[in-house]
């Protein structure tokens, strides 16, 4: 089995304690191969490296690091099959996710490339007898820890900007997808980024992860993954003060109005949800259909999902893939025992498959629950995975008043052929997000982040950049002598 390494200051390493641990596919339960597990030794030896590194990185020109960054997004795209395979037996990401998250993440990287270049300061002509400006200055060190749910685009979502705005960082990938992590760390090896300004830790989160958020010499945490690790990271991190950017849960509503375009409403629902199996934070997570559709919503939603093909991700004809660890099998299982247990309606999908190829692996065949209600437990909380809860409403302020009913508010569609409609429920509706008759369309430019326990910051487009920055005030006094 293939022993990898860990990158930390320009060089290759084991962990300090020479532990390791091993990485599966979670389709066949195989070994892919044994990472070192790092613990806060490491983790120290890592910060100290891009501590040391932050004063020269952060002193090379914009045109230089931007250009640094463009050769990584070149790499990237020299790789792009590479990582979609990795994606595919590490994560189990069917071939054709696999492949738009390859390129979504070239082009993230290739966008943070760009548009650093066209960041400027701001001059305030407000005081006599001086010059006075504002200029974007790097933050430091970023500890940047990334979930398992979109293992490269979440890395390259956060590294780029970081990187192209003059900090310098360790990177924690999530400790069942390290490889794609350690993948990851040989780009940017291969695109010649000086020691110390790139380290990479493998290792799970509740032990170096904590340790990252804690330690004095980060300055800012750039965070993806559940509301309630993010919690526990903001009170690590509130013993140094740190800047944070979150991208937390989503539990997010999806409203069908009675003048919906009815099969755009349900081709839109069920890929939403289930391309990545349910893992995607942005899946609509309740939807809300007008009691005059519900009856037609819910038998084609059943059907079309009943036309997906589970099976092996490397086929490119499968749609659903497994969940990505036994862990998370169980609890997604979980969600859908207390749905029957509370009365929901299980019409299709949903039991545990035994005979091969999937007595092997963490399959959960895609599950659509009718008779929700707003109350039960999976219309609450983030599932996480391939459930379907669709909740029946009569009366439109009734269906608002359920969306923003939440601690949670990443996203939300609303599906009507009225205009006026729909914006006023852009206006109204508490959420990072909301499309008018889309769920899931984003693009590089585009940016992303939730309110409420979804968030904090934003990641992705030109907002998403200024994030790895802070502002310096500067004034001269330039009085002329009389
Ligand atoms: P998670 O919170 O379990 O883990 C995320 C990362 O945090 C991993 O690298 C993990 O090792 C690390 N971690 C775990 N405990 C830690 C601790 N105590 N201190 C520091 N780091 C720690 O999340 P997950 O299960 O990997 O991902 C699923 C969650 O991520 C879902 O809630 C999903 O909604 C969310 N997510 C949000 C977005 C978004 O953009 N808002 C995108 C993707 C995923």
């Amino acid at each position: 089995m293939k022993l990898y390494k860990m990158f930390i200051n320009g060089k290759w390493v084991e962990s300090l304690s020479g532990k390791t641990f091993a990485v599966i596919n979670p389709a066949t339960e195989e070994k892919l191969g044994s990472v070192p597990l790092a613990d806060k030794t490491d983790v120290d030896e890592a910060v100290k490296a891009a501590y040391d590194a932050f004063p020269s990185w952060s002193s090379v020109s914009q045109t230089e690091r931007s250009e640094s960054v463009a050769r990584l997004g070149v790499i990237m795209r020299k790789y792009e099959k590479e990582l979609a395979e990795l994606e595919t037996t590490e994560h189990g990401s069917p071939q054709s996710n696999a492949v738009f998250m390859a390129n979504w993440s070239a082009e993230l990287v290739e966008h943070a490339a760009q548009i650093s270049r066209s960041l400027m300061g701001h001059v305030i002509p407000a005081m006599t007898d001086t010059v006075t400006y504002l200029k974007k200055d790097p933050v430091g060190v970023c500890a940047l820890i990334t979930p398992w749910n979109a293992p490269i685009m979440m890395i390259a979502a956060k590294l780029a900007p970081a990187l192209a705005m003059g900090n310098t960082c360790v990177v924690k990938p999530p400790s069942i997808n390290s490889i794609i992590g350690v993948k990851f760390a040989e780009m940017v090896d291969e695109a010649g980024f000086p020691p110390g300004v790139v380290n990479f830790v493998t290792g799970p989160g509740s032990a170096i992860g904590n340790a990252l958020a804690s330690h004095p010499d980060v300055d800012l945490v750039g965070f993806t993954g559940s509301t309630e690790t993010g919690k526990s990271i903001m009170s690590a991190a509130s013993g140094s003060i740190k800047k944070l950017v979150m991208e937390l849960g989503g539990k997010n509503p999806f409203i069908v109005f009675r003048d919906a375009e009815l099969e755009a409403a349900v081709d839109n629902a069920v890929h939403s949800l289930f391309h990545n199996s349910g893992m995607s934070c942005a899946a609509p997570g309740r939807y809300y259909v007008h009691e005059d559709m519900y009856d037609a919503f819910t038998e084609k939603f059943v059907s079309k999902t009943e036309e997906l093909v589970m099976g092996d991700p490397r086929n490119p004809k499968t749609d659903i893939g497994p969940l990505s660890s036994a862990e998370h099998r169980d609890r997604v299982e979980g969600y859908i025992k207390s749905g029957l247990e509370e009365g929901a309606r299980l019409l299709t999908g949903g039991s545990r498959p035994v005979d091969a190829p999937f007595d092997k692996g963490f399959w959960v065949p895609p599950a659509v629950f009718a008779d929700v209600t707003h109350e039960m437990k999976i219309a609450r909380e983030e599932i996480f995975g391939p459930v379907a809860c669709i909740i029946r409403f009569s009366s439109e302020d009734d269906a608002l008043r359920m969306a923003n009913d939440s601690r949670l508010g990443l996203c939300a569609s609303v599906w009507t052929k009225d205009i006026n409609r729909g914006i006023h429920f852009v206006n109204k509706v508490r959420a990072g997000t909301v499309w008018v008759n889309e769920h899931m369309k984003l693009c590089a430019d585009t940016t992303w982040g939730g309110i409420k326990e979804s968030g904090l910051g934003k990641e992705s487009g030109i907002w998403g950049i200024e994030e790895f920055t802070t502002l310096k005030l500067v004034v001269i006094s330039t009085p002329f002598p009389e």
